[in-house]
């Protein structure tokens, strides 16, 4: 039995945010636990330079065309990728997302539709493991077109904002005629490939037990809630791991100064204060002991921007410093964050830096995570593995791996108040409580967040579906 893993992200070599470091790090211990695992991934034109050990050229017929689908396989830490390219430019693009919504359905319709022609090639005994709305359709593929490729398909649900809305039409391309069951609730003329495969798959998961109950909620079910409601009997929630050699500050290149959870507190805590030194430098901050702030996010809607900035206002009144490291913002999000007031003590960085992430959570006192909602969330589960601490909404994966005074400082409404409060509260921590404060970061080095038992639970839903 081999779990294939069909998904449109993968840690380093495409990666927006945690679904790519989720299906890099559960495949990585799957394969060394001895699971038969392998990776399909689309040949998105920004991979290059992977040195590949086999190339597979097919052809197709589906959605009245022939299609030449090639197959590049690369050997990636162990971890047998499998790269599906079109003849036509439907991949040409600088990020896994296009900026184009149907440019995205596209390409991930025919990126379903191809790597189930390609699996159907090799006549294996295979267990689909889907990720998130752009291989959600896969399921009905199954159905229709492939009764016998595998023995069932887990769907994993890593947000549930993203559902992949669709037309008659662009099913067509794959021949796949919409049924009622794939309607969309909020446009009932169009349809919703997540939906679809909320209903068909063999087991659904989230990333977190409280989302999991969440996504049951109209406040948190965006319109889908009824229908996971309907499939609940099936549904479980998985928290994430992390990779524990990439996360490890012992090893971590990208710190000024590594360090354990192993070390006595004064070595950490002089360690710490090296990597705070290094960063306020790099930055052009004063060399202070005042509290440093971190965010390290993509800023859209869902990571509570406005609250972000709120904090930020607050840096100069409860006298701390704060790094924004925010990738993914539009125009008239920038603007928003331009417009703050020029101060020493606060930074900006509207990039993807990988290097500098490590090194604020290296450096950093605390983690600012006001989310909207959160699956799951990686950066709290890394903040804390680096001794640094989270102050985050409980929310979904947040409220799950983060408990309020033991690991870290929680709150719970999406408004300044909550800011005002939850702030004031973790900096009198830190000023007039440092022993407290650096038990709670003591506390969050001792979690295990590895891979290990988040890969277990996986591979024991994997076993009922072959058993049912
Ligand atoms: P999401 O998947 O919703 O973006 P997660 O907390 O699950 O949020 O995962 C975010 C991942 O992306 C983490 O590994 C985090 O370090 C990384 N990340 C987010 N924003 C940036 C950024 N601007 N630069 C570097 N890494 C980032």
């Amino acid at each position: 039995m081999k779990i294939i893993q069909i998904c449109t992200e993968f840690a380093p070599i495409a990666k927006v945010g945690g679904l790519a470091d989720v299906v890099y790090g559960l495949t990585k211990e799957l394969v060394e636990t001895g699971v038969e695992v392998e990776v399909y991934l689309p040949k998105y034109s920004f991979i290059n330079s992977l040195p590949s050990n086999e190339i597979k050229t097919y052809k197709f017929k589906f959605g009245n065309r022939t299609h030449l689908i090639t197959s590049l396989s690369v050997d990636f830490k162990g971890i047998k990728v499998n790269l599906v390219d079109s003849s036509t430019p439907l991949f040409h693009r600088t990020s896994p997302y296009s900026k184009t919504p149907q440019t995205d359905i596209d390409s991930f319709l025919f990126f379903c539709r191809a790597t189930l022609e390609i699996l159907a090639t090799k006549k294996e005994t295979i267990l689909l493991h889907l990720h998130d709305w752009p291989t959600a359709i896969i399921p009905q593929l199954l159905k229709t077109h492939f009764p016998n490729l595998a023995r069932g398909s887990l769907l994993t649900i890593h947000n549930l904002e993203f559902q992949g809305i669709c037309t008659k039409k662009d099913l067509a391309q794959i021949d796949i005629l919409p049924t009622k069951e794939m309607a969309d609730i909020e446009q009932p003329l169009k349809f919703n490939m997540l939906k679809s495969g909320i209903q068909l798959c063999s087991k659904l998961t989230t990333v977190s037990n409280s989302y999991a109950n969440e996504i049951q909620t109209s406040q948190y079910g965006w319109w889908l809630q009824d229908v996971i409601k309907e499939n609940n009997y099936k549904l479980h929630g998985i928290v994430n791991g992390l990779d524990s050699l990439y996360w490890n500050p012992l090893v971590d290149k990208y710190l000024h100064t590594p360090f354990s959870p192993h070390m006595p507190t004064s070595e950490l805590l002089q360690a710490k204060h090296h990597n705070k030194r290094a960063l306020q430098k790099q930055l052009g901050f004063p060399i202070s002991h005042k509290p440093l702030i971190i965010s390290v996010t993509r800023l859209t809607s869902q990571k509570g921007p406005d609250l972000i900035l709120h904090a930020m206002k607050l840096a100069k009144k409860l006298d701390y410093q704060f790094v924004l490291l925010g990738s993914e913002s539009t125009p008239k999000m920038k603007m928003m964050f331009d417009k703050l007031e020029k101060q020493d003590n606060i930074f900006i960085d509207y990039t993807y830096n990988e290097p500098l992430a490590h090194l604020c959570f290296g450096s950093a006192d605390a983690i600012l995570i006001p989310s909207i909602f959160e699956p799951c969330g990686l950066t709290q589960l890394i903040a804390m593995r680096y001794g640094t601490i989270p102050i985050a909404r409980k929310t979904g994966g947040l409220q799950d791996t983060i408990s309020d005074l033991e690991t870290g400082f929680l709150f719970n409404d999406p408004d300044e108040a909550a800011i005002d409060w939850v702030m004031h509260r973790a900096m009198n921590y830190f000023s007039n409580y440092p022993e407290s404060w650096e038990k709670i970061a003591r506390n969050g080095l001792k979690i295990d967040s590895s891979w290990k038992l988040p890969a277990q639970q996986y591979t024991a839903l994997y076993q009922e579906i072959i058993l049912s």
